[in-house]
């Protein structure tokens, strides 16, 4: 069977209510799980629930209810062994603003309960382009460079899995460029990746398999080739001078749904079917074109439209 990295099994989280805030649920019983040697892709809107979900799996906020499994430890039962299997690159820039990144790096090793004949601090360094920058205090770093810290962070245990949570946000081109550059040199080396992140483009380039989750419930979890072939569903929209009377008899892979304005989509898979075979079925059918249009999902739209609370009409 395959290894499993994480397995999440009915995750809740219900924060307590603070002052006029009620309490909120931000996980609703979650189940998960993330093969190891992957890049998996964690996808949602803000307040989704992503960061929680990541915060307790690294140990930062307590669970309501659910079990959580990290390389087999389970959270409960084994803390220490699951702690010391997961490295989490946190969404927010928290450090502290005066120690080098080789001091807080080092200090980080030492929480870990890392001897130091095992350290790897300059090759963390060099990994994550911060080796000039070793001695600087760490207020004196470009936002950019305290990111790379945050990385660099995470790795020192050297973890079988390794988080980032939402690591490219409002990052530059060159620093995301590095980022995904090292995710996946990582991942090649071995280590299990999740990721949040808003660009889609990215979790379509980097994602092996891709979890979509929305006010606390996961919605839907597939590998990227397939939520991929859900966008190569086009659609070619009709407007018919009459309403069909007979059948039409369409090609194989190609349906057709009547529209509330009484316009036709006929849905196809561009690798399968040509518009032009479409538009033949239309005319045998002996349907008369008024208007057309096309529609194309983008991962933007099977997005909303997963994420979204109202079915399409
Ligand atoms: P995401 O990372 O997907 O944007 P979060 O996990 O940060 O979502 O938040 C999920 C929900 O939980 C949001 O409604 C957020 O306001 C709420 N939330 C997050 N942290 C806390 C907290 N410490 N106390 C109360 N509510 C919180
Ligand atoms: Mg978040």
């Amino acid at each position: 069977m395959e290894r499993q990295a994480i397995e999440i099994e009915n995750l809740r989280k219900t924060y307590a209510a603070r002052g006029r805030m009620g309490p909120k649920e931000a996980l609703k019983g979650v189940d998960l799980s993330i093969p190891a040697g992957s890049i998996f892709g964690l996808l949602g809107p803000n307040g989704a629930g992503k960061s929680t979900l990541i915060n307790i799996l690294a140990g930062l906020v307590r669970k309501t209810d659910g079990k959580v499994t990290i390389w087999g430890f389970d959270q409960d039962t084994n803390p220490r062994h699951a702690r010391a299997s997961i490295g989490v690159m946190p969404q927010e820039l928290n450090m502290d603003p005066f120690f080098s990144p080789r001091a807080a790096l080092e200090v980080q090793a030492g929480l870990y309960g890392v001897p130091a004949s095992e350290r790897w601090t300059d090759e963390i360094l060099e990994l994550v382009g911060l080796t000039e920058q070793a001695e600087a205090y760490a207020r004196n770093l470009s936002g950019g460079m305290k990111r790379r810290l945050l990385l660099a962070k995470a790795l020192v245990h050297r973890p079988q899995v390794l988080v980032l949570d939402e690591p490219t946000a409002g990052v530059d081109i060159e620093l995301r460029n590095m980022l995904w550059e090292n995710v996946r040199r990582l991942n090649e080396e071995g280590m299990t990746i999740i990721l949040t992140t808003h660009y889609l483009e990215e979790a379509e380039a980097m994602c092996d398999e891709i979890a979509i989750i929305n006010r606390g419930d996961l919605i839907v979890r597939d590998s990227t080739p397939n939520l991929l072939a859900r966008m190569d569903r086009k659609a070619l929209v009709v407007e018919p001078e009459a309403p069909p009377t007979d059948a039409i008899a369409l090609p194989e892979g190609v349906a057709l749904e009547t529209r509330a304005d009484g316009r036709l989509a006929f849905t196809y898979s561009r690798g399968k079917t040509s518009p032009e075979a479409v538009l033949d079925a239309i005319r045998a059918g002996g349907i008369r074109i008024r208007d057309v249009a096309t529609e194309q999902p983008g991962l933007e739209e099977v997005f909303v439209e997963l994420t979204s609370d109202r079915k399409r009409a």
